[in-house]
């Protein structure tokens, strides 16, 4: 297909977003670069609709400014995030405060060089923050490209090069929260409705656009089953910080692969499941009154304070019900 052909295609996309376009969303109203980096960090691995409606704007309550981030413990900033997941993103989000002193810079090399920045990224805060003419390349985005130009095989390399080839240097900004929404809204995983699609006239993709890309062959997750152990003296409750990559600067019960269950000094609470993205975790919630040395311990209202993984959270709510 010759370039000049995607003058169409364009125009189309013009069209489309001014008929279609999320024109709404908070971070596509602001020119605050702070405000529109949080919205594409917390957007990485998360839906519009969670963002929006339970933690883009508590956390910019919490932290008005990007130098408050950089302020704040980085505790503080997980505390904000919890619930979020993926929880890298908020220890990045506040490394690239400190390092930046609150004012992130305007370009998208350098954004590139800060934590937790990656090409695509730093692509769509230079383009929307400061107008730089560059494209994007997230998973909706990857989605398009692979269908559009009829593509089996996942290869990013060539993905940022179609994605050069067919983006609209001209009109940057529109092209971008173009593709981000159809990505969404037109070309979905499961269903794409490729007949309200702007990119229909010229889609290699159209008539089987569920064949790409190709399927990622899908691995059964390990399981990990694990007492969590609540430590319990003088009305208070163990808790240590967390230093795994996975989930560090996280506030944790105590986990243990294998653990005597006979003891008359434990009680048993009950037992959930999670799934984290890797594997699932099958735990046992056990109570235990005894001292733990070389851990905080905390009342329950002190432990509502601090900032816990989704897995100890469930086991904090177990913990209350049998308190109550
Ligand atoms: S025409 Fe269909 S397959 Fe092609 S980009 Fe649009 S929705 Fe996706």
């Amino acid at each position: 297909m010759q370039k000049k052909t995607y003058t169409e295609i364009h125009n189309n996309i013009v069209s489309w977003y001014q008929e279609h376009g999320r024109v709404t969303l908070p971070w596509r109203n602001t020119q605050s670069a702070y405000e529109i980096y949080l919205s594409e960090i917390m957007l990485q691995q998360t839906q519009v609709k969670t963002v929006l409606e339970r933690f883009y704007f508590p956390f910019l309550e919490r932290f008005p400014t990007f130098n408050d981030v950089a302020n704040a413990p980085v505790d503080d900033v997980l505390k904000a995030w919890e619930g979020l997941g993926y929880y890298t993103r908020a220890r990045n989000l506040h490394k690239t405060a400190q390092a930046t002193q609150g004012q992130l810079p305007n370009s998208a090399e350098a954004l590139e060089k800060l934590a937790g920045i990656g090409k695509s990224t730093a692509h769509a805060v230079a383009c929307f923050a400061f107008n730089e003419s560059l494209p994007i390349l997230d998973a909706n985005v990857k989605r398009i490209l692979y269908r559009f130009f009829a593509i089996e095989k996942r290869h990013e390399k060539t993905l940022w090069e179609k994605a050069y080839e067919l983006f609209d240097q001209n009109n940057a900004y529109i092209y971008n929260q173009t593709l981000m929404d159809i990505g969404s809204m037109v070309c979905t995983h499961k269903n794409p409705n490729c007949k309200a699609c702007p990119f229909e006239s010229h889609c290699q993709g159209k008539e089987s656009p569920l064949l790409y890309p190709e399927k990622k062959v899908k691995k059964s997750k390990p399981v990990k089953e694990r007492f969590m152990i609540i430590y319990h003296y003088n009305n208070r409750y163990a808790l240590s910080q967390n230093d795994t990559k996975l989930l560090g600067g996280l506030w944790a019960f105590v986990q243990e692969e294998a653990f005597d269950t006979n003891s008359n000094k434990v009680t048993q609470l009950g037992a959930f499941v999670h799934h984290y993205t890797h594997f699932r975790l099958d735990a046992k919630v056990l109570l235990l009154t005894q001292e733990l040395k070389e851990n905080h311990y905390f009342s329950l209202e002190e432990i509502d304070q601090l900032a816990l993984s989704g897995a100890d959270r469930k086991a904090l709510e177990l913990l209350k019900a049998y308190t109550k």
